[in-house]
């Protein structure tokens, strides 16, 4: 230690002569050569890449501030798993103090020192330096301790996957050996140094130079002698070695996540999954035929994934035993990827057969609930890449044979029924209302009522309750009949963009033709595209397209001036207003409500549903996994056409959380849905499970219509 009255230290106090200095000086040189060439290796395949088809850096400080809350704040981290929250809360915060002090050691050394001859690292500021230091290495220590418990000991599920490799252990017990080598290293330096008293705001090297005394006390080793002295400078040479070390390997392997993964949080869209990017008019684009399709930000999601399982553990389709781990196909993609760019051969992205990176039913078992994107704490856009593999199936015509067939339904009869478009407003004939034509006459709700409303017998029942009620509030509405068709949502989910720019070209000819106030949908798949994406649409691109069904080819609805509604959000108001006559006495049920993933996840709609629920005087009663936390039917991104063997059902997962797991169990009496597709697949559910007996599935317009005519 330097003897001067203001307390400090000499920073590399163990090196006996200005050559071990220099040893270190050319090993840091090289480890910070080694960093930066990585980093550049890491962006040029970033420059490589496609542009995205979305705007990333627009707004850019509003972007920065913002994942720079998020990753400060790691509430993505708390969200489901406080555990996991505090965990890397300690980390995060831990490193970056311990970074930010070796930065102020540096300017100190080699800038202030310089320049004025002197040290700004003594007297108070080194006092409070030190405490600090300590107290934030210390729950660096901790929050590393935490990671090591739930990976060895408690052996968390989701931590552990065929891509779980020496990485993974070696970028963890590279953080311990740091924060503990870092404390061992100042417990000697106090020790050798006879204890300094300033030093003892140094409250965790002091103890730890205590807990060494003793040790050399019992090994009968002075503390003054030449042993402690080689212990200093070999764990001085180790702790710096291992620093070195990581910063080299920073780049290479899991430790890049630290700067991908914000970058990717800086770079996120807020609509992506709700709104998919569309595809050049140009016949010669591929989607995803080989690596070099994927764009800059789809590589980036790659390389961010910090295998934390989080989208994994929240799949539907992988609880139910699809072939679908979506931690898997990001990380596949990536290891394809680095093989690639290493000289590998290569094979297709997608396709049937399991000669492709991603196997084809691995991509059709994808349900599009976007549960792991809410999951994901570094905001990768799963649906994003997996749209782009879809769209590749369908261009190379690897499509499940269900799926072909709606695709023929729509291109036929306009919907994925295969039913004539002219039964299409049958469902109104058993009605006592009469319903307008919206292409005859102005009306402020133009309804579009959507295929299973229209088609389907039980979803029938939930339009008819649907036309009373609005019949009731005496408000003017009208319907497409057979000028309404498929909305498109879920065959685009599938990658049939084509197909879906007809049906889009379609209905924005449709809806400009009428005159009305407001777009109302019974399907919240309907809801999303009508609001999300057919606003986004670039229809001038596809206008002069002799296979384009439409002239259309302005934007529609870019301003937003119309306003697109799901129908729980038009009869909210209408509630609201009094209109129903509703005291809020008129039913007792006890039920619970599933958040359909397309009107929850995608578009935060959870309360408009629930208020009418509670408006008919029913006990609502919560499933533990609601609102953004909701667990998928089954029936989303086409799963509702195909067949899988399922083991149990996403619906047969949910009917039994509803009556086991909800405060009132199996009192609940009603599983209230507010989506035709979730009507369908609880129905099926219900049948499968054995739960006939023991609930009912009911939409919230069935509920409403009792209450109504109570
Ligand atoms: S969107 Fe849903 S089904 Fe598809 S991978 Fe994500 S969580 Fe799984
Ligand atoms: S994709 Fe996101 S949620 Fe899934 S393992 Fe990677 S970082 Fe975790």
């Amino acid at each position: 230690m330097l003897q001067t009255e203001a307390p400090t230290r000499e920073t590399y106090e163990p090196l006996s002569h200005s050559l071990e200095v220099s040893i270190f000086y050319f090993l840091s040189a090289i480890a910070i050569l080694v960093f930066f060439y990585g980093l550049y290796r890491r962006l040029d395949s970033y420059v490589d890449g496609p542009e995205d088809e979305v705007a990333r850096l627009d707004n850019f400080r509003h972007r920065v501030r913002s994942a720079t809350r998020i990753v400060f704040s790691n509430e993505n981290q708390f969200d489901r798993d406080i555990y996991a929250g505090l965990m890397h809360s300690f980390i995060v915060w831990g490193f970056l103090s311990l970074l930010i002090a070796t930065t102020i050691l540096a300017i100190d050394l080699y800038i202030y020192g310089r320049f004025t001859g002197s040290s700004f690292w003594r007297g108070d500021f080194y006092v409070a330096y030190q405490f600090a230091v300590d107290a934030l290495g210390l729950l660096f220590v901790v929050g590393v301790g935490m990671a090591i418990y739930r990976r060895y000991w408690i052996r968390k599920d989701r931590l552990f996957s065929p891509h779980t490799s020496l990485e993974d252990h070696l970028f963890i017990w590279t953080l311990f050996f740091l924060g503990v080598g870092g404390f061992l290293l100042e417990g000697i330096r106090i020790l050798v140094n006879g204890y300094p008293p300033f030093e003892v705001v140094s409250f965790v090297g002091w103890a730890t130079a205590l807990g060494m005394e003793a040790v050399f006390s019992i090994a009968g080793v002075s503390t003054t002698g030449s042993t402690a002295s080689s212990v200093h400078w070999g764990l001085w040479w180790s702790h710096s070695l291992l620093s070195l070390f990581f910063i080299a390997w920073i780049p290479f392997a899991k430790p890049f996540h630290m700067l991908s993964s914000f970058a990717n949080v800086v770079v996120r869209d807020e609509k992506a999954g709700k709104r998919l990017p569309g595809v050049p008019a140009d016949l010669e684009a591929t989607n995803a035929e080989s690596m070099d399709d994927f764009t800059w930000k789809e590589r980036l999601d790659q390389d961010a994934c910090t295998k934390c399982g989080r989208c994994s553990a929240v799949c539907p389709a992988k609880a139910s035993g699809r072939p679908l781990d979506p931690q898997s196909v990001i990380l596949d993609l990536k290891s394809y990827r680095e093989t690639n760019d290493a000289g590998d051969a290569e094979i297709p992205i997608v396709a049937d057969g399991g000669t492709s990176v991603i196997d084809a039913e691995t991509m059709e078992s994808c349900l599009s609930c976007m549960a792991c994107m809410d999951a994901c704490p570094v905001e990768i856009e799963h649906l994003k890449s997996f749209t782009r593999m879809n769209r590749q199936l369908v261009d190379q015509g690897d499509v499940d044979g269900n799926v072909q067939d709606v695709f023929q339904n729509v291109m036929q009869h306009g919907n994925t029924f295969g039913e004539p478009a002219g039964d299409r407003g049958t469902w109104a004939d058993e009605l006592d209302v009469d319903l307008t034509d919206a292409r005859e006459e102005d009306v402020e709700y133009l309804w579009y009522v959507g295929d299973f409303p229209s088609y389907d017998e039980r979803n029938k029942r939930v339009a008819r309750s649907l036309a009373k009620l609005l019949d009731k509030a005496d408000v003017s509405f009208g319907i497409l009949f057979e000028d309404e068709q498929y909305d498109g949502n879920d065959i685009r989910r599938l990658g049939e963009e084509y197909l879906y720019l007809e049906l889009a070209g379609h209905h924005v000819e449709q809806f400009e033709d009428c005159t009305f106030e407001k777009l109302i949908c019974t399907d919240p798949h309907a809801y999303n595209t009508f609001k999300n994406e057919y606003p986004e649409v670039d229809f001038d691109e596809f206008a002069d397209d002799p296979m384009m069904p439409f002239e259309y080819d302005e934007p529609w609805n870019d301003d937003g001036e119309i306003d697109v509604l799901h129908w729980t959000q038009a009869v909210e108001e209408l509630v609201l207003e009094t209109r129903l006559g509703l005291t809020g006495n008129e039913l007792d049920y006890t039920v619970t409500y599933h958040d359909p993933c397309h009107l929850g996840r995608y578009n935060d709609e959870y309360e408009a549903p629930r208020r009418l629920i509670r408006a008919t005087g029913c006990d609502l009663q919560e499933m533990p996994r609601n609102r953004a936390d909701s667990f998928c039917c089954g029936g989303g991104g086409g799963g509702l056409w195909m067949e899988f063997d399922e083991e149990p059902k996403p619906s047969e997962q949910r009917l039994r959380e509803a009556l086991e797991e909800t405060p009132a169990g199996n009192a609940v009496e009603k599983f209230v849905v507010a989506c035709p597709m979730c009507m369908t697949m609880y129905e099926d559910g219900r049948k499968t499970g054995g739960y006939e007996s023991d609930i009912e599935i009911v939409d919230v317009a069935e509920l409403l219509v009792e209450a109504v005519t109570k």
